[in-house]
């Protein structure tokens, strides 16, 4: 088991030898300056040694390289720089007992116990956190536990699936890194007006997840049947915009928490 670096006195990093910036098209992970100097390696990142046989080897530095993997596994999610600040659970600060909730379950059940809790879909108006939460937990699980994440729109989902078909790529080629990562976020479930073709491609994407047991977490604007009266602006369900087949499904994939805007238990 490799330990994890612990560097003291940084306030670049606050002593977690990785900081984040958003820039260009995505949030990126960068090593810390505190880092760069680890003692082991002198900033290599890696060290020799010696065999039995008296050759000389190259092996991971104990002080850096978990850092430096779990940093480009960060990189790798792809998470949108078009986010105004930099989402982690730690700055997510909750005004209503409904946030309170699902920070709650996102930080101390899901993450914490991290793989024996189920996924989570976050329903509720725009604005309640629900992205950040989401975002907050892909962060942690990459950089704190060097879990392969992916970060995906569900409108830009649906984009792609769209180009790949009009240029006669395969489907798979959009699908597979969706597959693959052990956890992902689709954002905006339901967004945008979605086709039976489009639906039968989530529908193995989800599918997949479900039998392979890789937890899938999901925000939407939509709320499902069970909270139809919460919404102000009476609109579709979530049932309805993206079938029961795989609204069924979520339901078994992830513990479902609604967010309210306002609430008016704390007024
Ligand atoms: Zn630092
Ligand atoms: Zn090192």
């Amino acid at each position: 088991m490799e330990a994890k670096i612990k560097t003291v006195g940084c306030k670049k990093c606050h002593n977690q030898g990785y900081y984040i910036v958003n820039e260009n098209e995505f949030s990126h992970a960068k090593l810390c300056t505190c880092v760069e100097n680890c003692k082991h390696c002198g900033g290599k990142g890696y060290i020799s040694y010696k065999n039995e046989n008296n050759y000389d080897l190259l092996g991971k530095c104990p002080g850096c390289s978990l850092i430096r993997s779990n940093i480009k596994k960060y990189n790798l999610t792809k998470i949108p720089s078009k986010f105004s600040q930099v989402m982690m659970v730690d700055t997510y600060f909750p005004k209503t007992g409904d946030q309170q909730k699902a920070l709650k379950y996102v930080k101390d059940s899901f993450i914490r116990h991290y793989p024996n809790e189920p996924g989570f879909l976050l329903m509720g108006p725009p604005g309640v956190g629900k992205t950040h939460l989401a975002i907050g937990a892909i962060s942690e699980l990459t950089l704190e536990k060097g879990i392969s994440c992916m970060f995906k729109d569900f409108f830009l989902l649906l984009a792609e699936l769209r180009q790949a078909y009009s240029e006669g790529v395969a489907e798979n080629e959009i699908l597979r890194p969706l597959i693959d990562a052990e956890v992902i976020v689709i954002d905006e479930m339901g967004k945008g007006k979605c086709n039976e073709w489009e639906i039968n491609i989530l529908d193995q994407l989800i599918s997949n997840r479900y039998n392979s047991s890789k937890k899938t977490l999901i925000t939407t604007n939509f709320p499902s049947k069970e909270y139809s009266d919460h919404v102000y602006e009476k609109g579709e369900l979530l049932e309805e915009r993206i079938g029961e087949r795989i609204f069924s499904r979520l339901n078994e994939m992830c513990n479902f928490l609604y967010i309210e805007a306002e609430d008016f238990r704390m007024k």
